[in-house]
């Protein structure tokens, strides 16, 4: 598979450049985000790899000019540990996955591979979750062969779910991809996802979305929960609920 690497800082660059031709990528290096930009609308690609800070042409500019441009190609983003801003402002322009500088060489080889993993699924159009179908061109769903009627937003919320089986979403993460919006921190994501179940789970054994406490919204097929007796749970004070 042929990776896009745009990096200007040339120690990194060749050492994502060594570690992936070793997994038999081939990799071609881009130093700043013009010619990045340029080969990546002029060739094929499986996977761009695309630093935030770059010169000529930052990285949430290139990204968002190839989304406008419909190039669809996977984009692993590279930011500064710390920089959440940046990381949301990545996904929002439509990068699918990031990596936080420093990086260890195999988490960045995890991500690659999910990323080509999970394009290879779009490239059907429809994403599979157990019996959920998403058809991401004519924008339907199914659940067990029946067709869930859903609004605009539940399936842009659904869809942006399903796309990351398995990947906790923050609300502020999905409040900015699915409404655009991060200025208002109602309850309108949960206000959604209790719609969305109440649609996609409620008549089905096997629920599909997960609230991960204090953390956001997965999707995913988890191992029924055994019906485990907690007796210190009554210990702690009195009754909550
Ligand atoms: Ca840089």
């Amino acid at each position: 598979m042929r990776v896009l690497l745009i990096e200007d800082e040339a120690a990194i660059a060749e050492f994502v450049q060594r570690g992936l031709q070793e997994y038999h990528y081939h990799v071609t290096v881009a130093a700043d985000g013009e010619t990045g930009l340029r080969l990546a609308l002029e060739e094929r690609f499986g996977v761009i790899i695309l630093d935030l800070m770059l010169p000529r042409r930052d990285g949430l500019s290139v990204c968002r000019e190839l989304r406008e441009r419909r190039v669809t190609t996977p984009i692993l983003m590279l930011t500064a540990r710390d920089a959440v801003r940046d990381r949301v402002r990545g996904l929002e322009t439509g990068a699918d996955d990031y990596l936080c500088k420093p990086f260890d060489f195999s988490e960045l080889l995890a991500r690659v591979q999910a990323l080509a993993r999970r394009d290879r699924i779009h490239k059907g159009r429809t994403i599979r979750v157990a019996d959920l179908e998403v058809d991401t061109t004519a924008r339907t769903v199914t659940r067990g062969g029946r067709r869930m009627d859903l609004t605009a937003r539940e399936y842009e919320l659904l869809e942006a779910l399903a796309a990351h089986e398995g990947q906790i979403l923050s609300r502020e993460v999905i409040q900015e991809r699915v409404w655009m919006d991060d200025e208002s921190y109602s309850n309108t994501v949960d206000v959604h996802i209790k719609g969305l179940r109440k649609k996609i789970d409620a008549d089905f054994p096997v629920k599909l979305i997960h609230t991960v406490y204090g953390q956001g919204y997965v999707l995913e097929v988890r191992d029924p929960a055994p019906k485990a007796e907690t007796p210190q749970a009554s210990t702690s004070r009195g009754t909550s609920r």
